[in-house]
């Protein structure tokens, strides 16, 4: 993909708003384009990657529907949310996925030579995406990993901590695994006192690139089915999938209600 430094004209991107959140109408390149023009310049960005049930959690969590809000980009990481911007007539471009726009970008890190921070994940899992990642892009710079329970775990390391351990490596990116909302709420918290310029939420995708997790065939990926293939995989996840015809019964509340007070 090219991905160069694009100038993306309107510095306020268009959106659509879905059930009160804003999702940015970019495509792949652009969405890259985007945060590579922030990096190049040296300015923070936040990137969000909300899918349907992110969007129903919001729904119930106030502080995390006002950070997703108030991120600078949040992509349209979901075939659900495709959908619910069809159904209210304003259609997004595309599905840009996570852990495609974090593999853009480390492309993008790799021929810059960037420094890239992964946080997230069970107990070596970034130390395994991290060797992955040096196989594939061997020009970009790992400058550090931690692990997702540095709270909880034996060696009771707390969030200070891993703030002085990234702020030490100086990333130019930092992608952040600890699920959602506490990703977002740690970026939300913390971007100001640390010391890099793309913050970026990535769920599961260091499990994802560890190999610890295998992504869905493309054949799922291309059909919009990544989430029938995890339920299949992971049959514990089904409860979360629920949360789908939810968001899509809210969106078609929201259609009719939109009709009737035209
Ligand atoms: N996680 C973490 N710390 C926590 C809770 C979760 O690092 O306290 C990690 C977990 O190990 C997993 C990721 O956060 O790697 C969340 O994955 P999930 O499948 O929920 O994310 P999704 O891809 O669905 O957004």
């Amino acid at each position: 993909m090219v991905f160069y430094i694009r100038e993306i004209k309107k510095e306020i991107m268009e959106k659509v708003n879905i059930l009160g959140i804003d999702i940015d109408k970019v495509n792949m390149s652009e969405a890259v384009g985007k945060c590579v023009e922030k990096i190049e310049n040296k300015e923070k960005f936040f990137v969000v990657t909300p899918n349907a049930e992110i969007i129903v959690k919001a729904s119930k969590n106030e502080g995390l529907f006002k950070i997703i809000n108030s991120a600078d980009l949040a992509i349209p990481d979901g075939i659900g949310l495709v959908i619910a911007s069809k159904i209210l007539n304003n259609p997004l471009m595309e599905r840009v996925t996570g852990i495609d726009l974090m593999t853009n970008l480390l492309d993008y890190a790799d021929k810059k030579k960037k420094k890239i921070f992964l946080l997230g994940g069970a107990k070596n899992v970034a130390n395994q995406a991290a060797k992955k990642i040096k196989e594939n892009y061997p020009s970009l710079i790992i400058s550090g990993t931690m692990h997702g329970y540095y709270n909880r775990c034996d060696q009771g390391q707390e969030e200070s901590e891993v703030i002085k351990l990234i702020n030490e490596t100086k990333p130019d990116m930092l992608f952040v695994g600890l699920g959602c909302p506490l990703q977002e709420e740690f970026i939300a918290k913390y971007q100001g006192q640390i010391n890099s310029y793309l913050f970026m939420v990535v769920g599961g995708s260091l499990d994802v690139i560890s190999g610890n997790i295998k992504r869905a065939p493309k054949f799922y990926q291309e059909n919009g089915l990544e989430w029938l293939y995890r339920i299949i995989k992971e049959p514990t996840r089904l409860k979360r999938s629920l949360t789908l015809p939810i968001f899509v019964f809210k969106v078609l509340l929201k259609k009719i209600n939109n009709i009737i007070s035209k």
